[in-house]
């Protein structure tokens, strides 16, 4: 009845939507989505699509088949007549509804293009009336659809496209006569696109039977990844992976970075958070210009960049010896990505780490890739903060022996140490540990052992002084600015009453001040209001915007502290209250730290013998 012509989907690596024939307004829209490419099936299918050609896209989950049939149908589809041009038809509600959602998305701007999701489970009387206003897109299970049709009360004699989204799971699930008839009872003018895993003879079958002339085009799966790489993945739910991110940084042995995303916008996000976490980090994508992309590279060949951040577009063909890792801080949406992507490390016969983070909904994915590159990916669980301590503390050490080698520098030290341990009287192992807390500055050493997750906002702050130690790259990146130390107390209008803890404070203010750790020195808490120390120096907008700052819900009525003598009673210096110097936070309070005043009253404990 008709004849299929095949084609092996190779992915052009430089084609984009532009090529693909779509029209500006679905280019904005997918544009708005972060999309920098297409995907393998998506390049192949939408110019056939759009040319008004039966297609039949074989390709694996995850790699981007609803805006394949989505965006030609959107683009060709003039919204507004009554009944329904467009009908996908989906093993699942679930997917049907994510279907719905994307075409929503897809849809953009354009107003007035109406989906409708069409159910069981749900209630007829909202898909009654949906249907009775008029919808231009249709978008459900087979069995649903069945029900409406019989009943009369879905009309799909003006349907211009046909869907059958993951086929072979329609079938599967015993839809195979639903979607038959279907398939006999829609008009013989309308377009059909089918897309499948895989090619049942089932489907085979039907297609041969209700398609016309259709194009079949498959998604290419063998490839092969190099086995100097060692690949690794992590389970990881979406919001976890920053803070994934950040331990694997801390305890992987790495020189240079590449970490992929999926869109440009999270490129510069997650640059963004690398750096305010120390790490000197950039983005990369095909928004970046060239000479500006150009530099970037040569700054990571040089060391003076460790980690890029980038989409498969950008990083195409890089190619930097010093990439010892490769981070799929997202997925690609085709296995030819990942292995691009991988293939960005073990270059020149080097070996190569390769960590794909994988959400729970993606372990599919996983096992696609996994086939396709036939090697399988080892597990690795999230570093536990002993993890990252033993590293923490492996690098104090090495610092330590680094700092040792260099002996025309340690030897004019020396005089100076042994002098203040003569006039002092303090035992050497106390001076170097005081030394340590010098270099350390006021953030600690190691992680928390039960933190499990870094609160948000400051403890992005918190981690770029936690890097002294990182021997070599403690020095690159953003540094933290440390103030002078001159503080005046402040007095803000929430206390124990209110349940606060110094952190909150740290917190709140840091936040709405722009202030940074080095800015806190002392805070006391008092039974109605608190003080805290912060730089004498603050600017008056600095104050106007911790003025209108609320702690537990509280206004904190910033003002200067006038003391014990002033109209509220103060008490800046008082020792009285819960008072400590503020060294990061919880983690921090078991440990001496040395901020302001507490720097004379710290007694040697052992004599010198
Ligand atoms: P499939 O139907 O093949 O399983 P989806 O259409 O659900 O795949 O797409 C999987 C994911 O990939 C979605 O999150 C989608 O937003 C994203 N995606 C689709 N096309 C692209 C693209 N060209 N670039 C980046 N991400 C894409
Ligand atoms: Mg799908």
């Amino acid at each position: 009845m008709s004849t299929t012509e095949s084609a092996t989907a190779t992915p052009d690596e430089t084609q984009t939507f532009a090529d693909l024939g779509l029209s500006e307004t679905i280019l904005k829209a997918v544009r708005a989505m972060g999309y920098e490419k297409p995907s393998a099936i998506q390049a192949e299918t939408i110019p056939l699509l759009l040319e008004g050609n039966d297609v039949i896209g074989m390709a694996q989950t995850g790699t981007g088949k609803t805006a394949a049939f989505a965006l030609p149908i959107l683009d060709r589809l003039t919204p507004g007549r009554k009944k329904p041009r467009a009908l996908v038809l989906a093993p699942t509600r679930e997917l049907a509804l994510q279907v719905c959602e994307a075409f929503e998305q897809y849809a953009g701007h354009r107003t007035g293009v109406h989906i409708l999701p069409v159910y069981g489970g749900q209630g007829y009387g909202v898909q009654l009336s949906a249907l009775r206003r008029g919808v231009d897109i249709v978008v459900g299970t087979p069995g649903r659809i069945m029900d409406h049709l019989d009943k009369g009360t879905l009309d799909l004699s003006e349907l211009d496209y046909l869907v059958l989204d993951e086929a072979d799971e329609m079938l599967k699930m015993g839809f195979a006569e639903d979607v038959e008839t279907i398939l006999a009872s829609t008009p013989d003018s309308k377009q059909v696109a089918l897309f499948s895993a895989t090619m049942p003879t089932q489907i085979r079958r039907l297609s041969q039977k209700y398609l016309n002339n259709p194009k079949e085009i498959t998604v290419k799966r063998s490839t092969a990844t190099s086995s100097t790489i060692t690949q690794r993945y992590l389970v990881s739910a979406y919001q976890q992976k920053l803070d994934a991110l950040t331990r694997i940084l801390e305890v992987e042995n790495f020189a240079a970075m590449i970490v992929f995303t999926r869109t440009k916008n999270e490129t510069e996000t997650v640059a963004e958070k690398l750096r305010a976490r120390g790490y000197a980090a950039a983005a990369i994508s095909g928004d970046v210009a060239q000479p500006q992309r150009e530099r970037i590279i040569a700054q990571l060949r040089d060391g003076k960049l460790d980690i890029v951040v980038a989409t498969d577009v950008a990083a195409r063909g890089l190619d930097v010896e010093r990439i010892s890792h490769v981070i799929n801080y997202d997925l690609p949406i085709d296995n030819e990505s990942y292995v691009h992507r991988v293939g960005r490390t073990g270059r020149a016969g080097r070996t190569g780490d390769a960590i794909s983070f994988v959400t729970p909904r993606e372990r599919g994915r996983l096992k696609s890739i996994e086939r396709a590159t036939k090697q399988p990916l080892t597990p690795m669980s999230l570093p536990s903060a002993d993890d990252v301590n033993a590293t923490r503390l492996s690098r104090f050490d090495d610092s330590i022996t680094a700092a040792l080698d260099k002996r025309e520098r340690v030897d004019r030290f020396r005089d100076i140490i042994n002098h203040y341990v003569e006039h002092h009287d303090v035992p050497e192992v106390d001076v170097a540990a005081a030394l340590a807390i010098v270099a350390q500055g006021d953030t600690p050493l190691l992680l928390d052992p039960n933190e499990h997750v870094k609160p948000a906002g400051f403890s992005e702050r918190k981690e770029r002084g936690d890097r002294p130690d990182r021997g070599d790259r403690g020095d690159r990146g953003p540094r933290r600015n440390s103030s002078s130390g001159n503080f005046v107390a402040y007095r803000i209008a929430v206390g124990r009453r209110h349940k606060v803890e110094p952190r909150q404070i740290v917190g709140a203010l840091a936040n709405e001040g722009g202030l940074d750790r080095g800015d806190f020195g002392r805070i006391t808490i008092k039974p109605d209001f608190s003080l805290v120390e912060l730089p004498a120096d603050l600017p008056g907008d600095v104050l106007g915007r911790l003025s209108r700052t609320r702690i537990s819900g509280v206004l904190i009525d910033i003002e200067k502290d006038r003391g014990p003598g002033g109209p509220r009673q103060g008490g800046g210096r008082s020792r009285d209250g819960d008072s400590r110097g503020y060294g990061g936070g919880k983690r921090d309070e078991k440990k001496q730290t040395f901020t302001g005043n507490e720097r004379h009253e710290r007694k040697p404990r052992h004599r010198k013998g």
